[in-house]
């Protein structure tokens, strides 16, 4: 079965054929390091991480590129205002360093709680300025750029098919956007910064020796040759939310082709907002929410993933708690169910796989990763009675590392306190030898400490009173 996705470039649906047999090249855009992350950017990450998960299902090797974006995002997506980074170690009194390295340590850390697998390459923006300043060079050797006074700028009107990416319904927006804080000094407001200079005025701490004077890489370079310098000028896949179609992938894909006159990326994946009522989920808004803001609410960072799961990422997907409470709820029965499936098959050694179950799966995630759909082939697939247990189990162990929600691992039966265990096996002893009074006495004994116990064919199982 041939994987399916879509690509933004072209605006269809297209077999995935990567240039080298069975090895993916998959650059995404991580985060820009100057605050913690909201659930919405997460969204984001998610669908990459199942992307990654499904290349891999499909039988292809992946080598994943995530930049940190550490330096040179401006405030105004026009190239003006301060550096994020910059800025936020000024308000809160400490370095730039000390800001990238803390908001980049809390993005890993919430990203092993989301179980999102971690890039093959992780690479930072200010360990690659001799990179950027080569490919500027580029650029310039081949007349893409000019210099104004706050820097060295891309001309767009010399790189044809500038803006094919965002097409004509994203056009309006670019020149909306760019228009705002207008530099009269560009020679058109599409002209986006490769390298700003350093004000005469102010003290940068990040800031670099460049052909052009001191200064600092704007934003979308670092992109193009990261990706370039790890996954080839060339490469299969790459991604980012829709927010990073009209300008920054627009940019990204001028900088690379107009230095190397090759294609740059095959296909451009881009997932939809994460919503917050009927606005996209913002830094900038009051409606940010953190992955630390729904834990303390009780919730898990696996509760989110699963809530994520439950929408196209090519549609949007409204944040709510209850909608939050309704992917954490299916996940318990989930698990509930999973726990099941476990004690039921765990002597069997040899496991067939369920031939159908397994189609009807893969059939969904190879039209455009509908995971929705195949999270409801699992539901229908492992419903008591649909298959033996033995099946259940070799379908679970196929489906698990795809979904990335380790429903083995957390349904596993929670192993009992010595004390509680004990008293089980008080119990057992007792209804062996047919003494139901005392066996009744010890059940209690358990309820009054918050233990219920189930008899089963498989033998005596326990549970926390919820
Ligand atoms: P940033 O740090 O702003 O560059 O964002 C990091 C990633 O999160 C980018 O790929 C954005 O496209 C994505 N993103 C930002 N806001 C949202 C949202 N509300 N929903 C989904 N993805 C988002
Ligand atoms: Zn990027």
């Amino acid at each position: 079965m041939q994987l399916v996705l879509y690509n933004t470039l072209s605006r269809s649906q297209e077999v995935l054929k990567p240039l080298r047999p069975s090895e993916v090249g998959l650059y995404t855009c991580g985060p820009t390091v100057y605050n913690f992350l909201h659930v919405g950017n997460y969204r984001t990450y998610v669908f990459e991480d199942l992307l990654r998960r499904c290349l891999r299902y499909f039988g292809f090797s992946v080598r994943h590129v995530m930049n940190i974006t550490d330096v040179g995002h401006l405030t105004s997506q026009a190239d003006e205002g301060e550096d994020k980074v910059e800025l936020a170690a000024a308000q809160q009194g400490k370095t730039a360093w000390e800001i990238a390295e803390f908001y980049t340590r809390t993005f890993l850390e919430d990203s092993k709680r989301l179980n999102l697998l971690a890039p093959d390459v992780l690479c930072r923006a200010t360990g690659h300025i001799p990179e950027q300043i080569e490919l500027i060079k580029r650029l310039e050797a081949r007349g893409l750029t000019y210099a104004i006074a706050d820097g060295v700028y891309f001309d767009t009107s010399r790189f044809p098919g500038y803006g094919r990416l965002a097409g004509a319904a994203h056009q309006e927006g670019l020149k909306a956007g760019a228009r705002v804080e207008a530099n009269l000094e560009k020679r058109s407001p599409n002209d986006f910064a490769l390298w700003k200079f350093s004000s005469k005025d102010k003290k940068r701490q990040m800031e670099w020796e460049s052909p052009w004077g001191r200064g600092f890489p704007g934003w979308h370079i670092e992109c193009s040759a990261m990706a370039m310098k790890y996954l080839g000028e060339s490469f299969d896949i790459h991604c980012g939310g829709v927010d990073h179609i009209p300008i920054h992938h627009t940019n990204e894909i001028a900088q690379a082709e107009g230095a190397t006159g090759k294609p740059f990326v095959r296909c451009w994946m881009h997932a939809e907002f994460l919503l917050m009522g009927k606005e996209k989920m913002a830094k900038s808004f009051g409606g940010f929410i953190r992955l630390q803001d729904i834990e303390a609410k009780g919730f898990s960072a696996l509760d989110y993933r699963y809530l994520c799961l439950t929408a196209h990422y090519r549609k949007q997907l409204e944040f709510s708690f209850d909608a939050l409470e309704a992917a954490r709820s299916a996940l318990r029965r989930l698990r509930d169910r999973v726990r099941v499936i476990l004690m039921e098959s765990e002597s069997v050694g040899t496991r067939p796989l369920p031939a159908a179950a397994r189609e009807r799966f893969r059939a969904r995630l190879a039209d455009d990763l509908d995971v929705p759909g195949a999270l409801a082939c699992i539901w229908d697939a492992l419903r008591p009675g649909v298959l033996t247990p033995v099946e259940s189990r070799a379908f679970l162990e196929e489906i698990d590392p795809v979904l990335g929600l380790d429903l083995i691992q957390t349904a596993r039966p929670e192993a009992a306190p010595p004390n509680i265990e004990r008293l089980i096996r008080q119990r057992d002893a007792a209804r062996d030898r047919k003494d139901f009074p005392a066996a009744d006495a010890i059940r209690r004994e358990l309820e009054g400490r918050g233990i219920v116990l189930e008899d089963t064919q498989q033998g005596t199982r326990w549970k926390r009173r919820s």
